[in-house]
Parts: C-alpha cells; structure tokens; sequence
C-alpha cells in the first residue's frame, strides 16, 4: 500500500509499505479517505518535534481521519465493513491511574496516531485501529467532516474545560486557524455574551465574521486592550489562546478582566511561555490548560448532525501525491490556507 513518511525535516515521500493486519480481537481495518494537515504534524514537517516529542525518520504524521471499515475482528461489535468511520487518534490503556480516573486522554500509557515514538499515522491506505476508536457516521457526515471530528473534538472540549455558564460571558479567541474556528463554531452553538476574535491574517478575520463572530482585530495593526476596551469597558471573562504565540498570550492577559480565566490551547513552538506575573496576580487570573480531548467525539458528531457547519473550514484538497506541497502550503500559510484536506480515496 502507499504510505507517506516524513524523511527529514520539511521532507514527505511517498512509499510502498506492507498492508496492516489484524492481529486482535477488536482490531478494525480501515481504508483511509480523508486526512486532516494538523498544525502539530506541521510542527513535525518543519522542526522535527514538538517539546519533547521527537521524531525518528522515516515516520508517517497524520492523526486527523476518516475511513471506510473493510474487515472486522471477531470480537467486533460497534461497526461493520462499509460502514463510514470517524477515528479517534487516541489509544489508552484503560488500566492506569489516569484511565481509571476517567482520564483516557492523560493515560500513562497512550498511544496516539502519527505521535513520534507512539503509533506511525494515518497518511497511509489502510490503518488498523482498535474499535473503540472507530465511531460509525451517518448519513449527515461525509468523508471530509469524518476527518474534521478530531480537530472539532478539541473546540468542544476546550469550550466544556471552561466549566463556566457561558450564557452572559465576554470571550476572546486568539488566533484562527482550525481549532481557533472550531472553538468558535462550538460557541456559536451556544448563547453567550460577545465573542471578539484576533487574528493577524485578513482572510482567517473573515471567515470568523462568516461564521457570525461579534468583533474581530488584526492585533498587528491595533492593540487588543484598547480596541476591545472600546467596546467592553470591564474587558472579557475568558479568553482561548489557539495560536501558540507568546505576543497572543500577553494580549490574552491584558484583555482578560480580573477573576477571568485564560485557556490555553495552541501549542507553542518553544514548549515555554512568559507570563506577566505582576499582571497575572493582580487581576487574579486562572489558567485551563487542554490536552487534546476527553469524551468528547460524541459531542462533536451531533454537533456536525444538528449543523455546526464545520466544513467551512476547509480551503484545499490535496491528493497523496501532493502531501509534500500540501504541508508546505499549510506551513507557509499560503494561497489563503485554513485547513487542508489530503483525499485518499
Ligand atoms: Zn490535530
Ligand atoms: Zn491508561
């Protein structure tokens, strides 16, 4: 079968690889469709890691996926071949501490897709997945929102780590890539107070403004405090960092009211944030951090049926052949990229 690998950095080749089996009871083979470019692979793509998380070549990326089940093991009971799958990328061990705590998403002994040292990824024809990974959809989904589950499983569990009644709350969102819009399209969903967005991009701002959100600010051109203190004197009740930057968090402390919180989603390049402490203190300020998702693919699946329109954010498709040129395109933010799509079949 073809697979795609990343030889070194900023490197995808193509390669024929021996077709997965089942080996266990509940394992599921799975054809791939679609698979999600996620800013984390693309961290890979171009630096080799993410924190401690270091990649040996050649290492097939990809974690984002849906697929069509072609064989069952014997014990499987949840979905059947041809059914439609959503994959969730996460394989916990279900006895550890974390686990046991109802906490699969921190176990002690996870496996995740396309994560270095963990499980090769999903950039491949056919991958073999435990069934409780695999989430049949019907026919409100299609390949290319079945491969969207993942990322919108983070908006969904980042909104819900909030633990706030969000009904009267002012919120801020910086940063507009996929998981800044997927925080958003979750929000939308539910009734809250003004939602300003920060994006330095032009064409990110105005797919938040499609997608219906109140204020948005290029935080390059103006500054976050006064222009948000414009329009709300008290400042905001939360605020969620989904871009990774240093200058978005010291925007995110300044924008945030006393007693807010900040949540914090992207992932820095450098693994380190600098907090204005003084800042922090004073105001009083409570940190959520978010690890990937917990319980939530359900969540995110009925959101997409009852019409979160998350196919808005798809800006490309690619096919295998492209992989290289798509991770390329999605790292230099070019040609008006949101989210890429590379379509196997
Ligand atoms: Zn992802
Ligand atoms: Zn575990």
């Amino acid at each position: 079968m073809k697979k795609l690998v990343l030889t070194g950095i900023g490197r995808i080749e193509m390669i024929d690889s021996p077709k997965p089996e089942l080996k266990n009871p509940d394992d599921v083979l799975i054809r791939i469709k679609t698979v999600g470019v996620c800013g984390s692979d693309v961290h890979y793509f171009t630096e080799g890691k993410i924190g401690s998380q270091v990649v040996e070549f050649p290492f097939a990326l990809g974690h984002e996926c849906s697929g069509m089940v072609i064989q069952t093991g014997i014990a499987v009971t949840r979905v059947k071949p041809g059914d439609l799958v959503a994959i969730d990328p996460s394989i916990h061990c279900g006895t550890c501490d974390q686990c046991l705590a109802g906490r699969p998403h921190t176990c002690r002994n996870n496996r995740f897709l396309g994560c270095p040292g963990q499980l090769e990824g999903c950039l491949a024809e056919y991958i073999v997945m435990p069934e409780f990974t695999c989430f049949a959809l019907t026919d409100k989904l299609n390949q290319t929102s079945g491969a969207l589950i993942e990322p919108l499983t983070i908006g969904t569990y980042s909104v819900e780590r909030t633990q706030t009644d969000l009904r009267t709350k002012t919120i801020g969102i910086f940063g507009l890539g996929p998981i800044g819009l997927s925080v958003l399209m979750v929000l939308k969903t539910m009734q809250t107070g003004n939602i300003f967005c920060y994006e330095p991009l032009d064409y990110r701002r105005e797919k938040a403004l499609k997608l219906d959100t109140d204020f948005v600010f290029n935080p390059f051109d103006v500054d976050a405090l006064d222009s948000t203190g414009k329009i709300e004197p008290l400042l905001l009740d939360l605020v969620f960092e989904c871009s990774g930057s240093q200058l978005a968090v010291d925007d995110a402390l300044n924008v945030l009211k006393p007693g807010g919180k900040l949540v914090l989603v992207g992932i820095p390049a450098e693994a380190r944030y600098i907090f204005n402490m003084d800042l922090m203190r004073r105001k009083e300020i409570a940190i959520q951090n978010v690890r990937r998702q917990n319980h939530c693919v359900e969540k995110a699946i009925a959101l997409i049926e009852n019409g979160l329109p998350v196919e808005q954010m798809v800006t490309h498709h690619f096919r295998p052949e492209e992989t290289q040129y798509a991770f390329v395109v999605v790292s230099n933010y070019q040609d008006g990229v949101i989210k890429a799509m590379i379509d196997f079949s």
